[in-house]
């Protein structure tokens, strides 16, 4: 039966050997799977069950501190990580998996009725990404998949990571991105409340039935954005499998429409249609007014 939903997604751009590629997560040679008309981003390793989106930013890890051999993947990188102190926002996923085996690796998920930096039953930890309680300059990596979009104030959020990650540490993240557009801001705080100046978006959340509320749809001015906050970025992956006009941008009510009809269907993966796109910050350093940052 399972077979029968899958078609096997072939992407030159992959690393090739022998007719299957090697998967960056786990390092096994695999045919790549997808369920037919969803996100090119979502194909899945059969093995370690790592996305698209999870192999790119596993490729920028290796890409930036081991080498850009192609025969390294996570599961062989160990121990050109075990030194740097490295923070996920998750706590699960095929990335967490390997990264959990690090003696410097901390991760955490966010829940409401636990104390900030404390654990819950199962011994995970409690952060909320807008009031960490990390101290300053703590990290060398951070890590966060797909979670800026559904941080109440980004702004925020992003100045949080800048503030523990170290001089010269990266931040490495996916966001689904809206390339050629402008950001949209769908719902804005005030205090606990949520005013929302676009109809509400939820994108699907293993965690949580209703999903995971969209609060900015981020787009191309990112980079200026996050420059502005201190924090230099380029693109590091983009994998393009679709145009601009292919990528989901809910701002009218026809659009809405349509979002809520694939909602409906249980078939979000097959509206929700982005690139594969993996972003790299630096915190940098400034000596003598000089910008120390690699990009510039
Ligand atoms: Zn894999």
């Amino acid at each position: 039966m399972l077979s029968r939903l899958f078609s096997i997604f072939k992407n030159k751009d992959d690393d090739y050997i022998h007719g299957r590629r090697k998967c960056s997560i786990c390092g096994n040679q695999v045919d790549f799977q997808i369920e037919k008309g969803s996100s090119l981003r979502e194909s899945k390793c059969p093995i370690c069950k790592g996305t698209r989106r999870n192999r790119d930013l596993a490729k920028v890890i290796l890409m930036t501190y081991v080498n850009n051999d192609t025969t390294f993947s996570l599961s062989s990188a160990m121990a050109y990580l075990k030194k740097f102190v490295i923070y996920e926002t998750q706590a699960v996923g095929p990335i967490h998996s390997y990264l959990s085996n690090l003696p410097k690796y901390i991760c955490s998920e966010f829940f409401d009725n636990i104390p900030l930096g404390s654990l819950n039953e199962d011994g995970i930890r409690c952060e909320d990404i807008e009031d960490l309680s990390f101290p300053d300059n703590f990290f060398d990596i951070i890590i966060t998949q797909d979670v800026f979009e559904h941080i109440k104030n980004p702004s925020k959020g992003f100045t949080e990571i800048k503030r523990v990650l170290k001089y010269d540490g990266y931040h490495i993240f996916t966001i689904p991105f809206h390339e050629g557009r402008k950001s949209l801001v769908r719902v804005k705080k005030d205090g606990s409340k949520n005013i929302f100046s676009m109809p509400p978006v939820y994108h699907l959340d293993p965690l949580k039935e209703t999903g995971s509320l969209v609060y900015t749809d981020f787009g191309k001015d990112i980079i200026d954005y996050l420059k502005s906050l201190g924090l230099p970025t380029k693109i590091a992956v983009h994998e393009k499998f679709y145009s601009i006009d292919d990528i989901p941008y809910i701002i009218d009510e026809a659009e809405y429409k349509r979002y809520l009809s694939y909602r409906e269907k249980g078939e979000l993966l097959k509206y929700f249609l982005y690139n594969s796109v993996v972003f790299i910050s630096q915190k940098f350093r400034v000596e003598y007014g000089r910008n120390t940052s690699n990009f510039g």
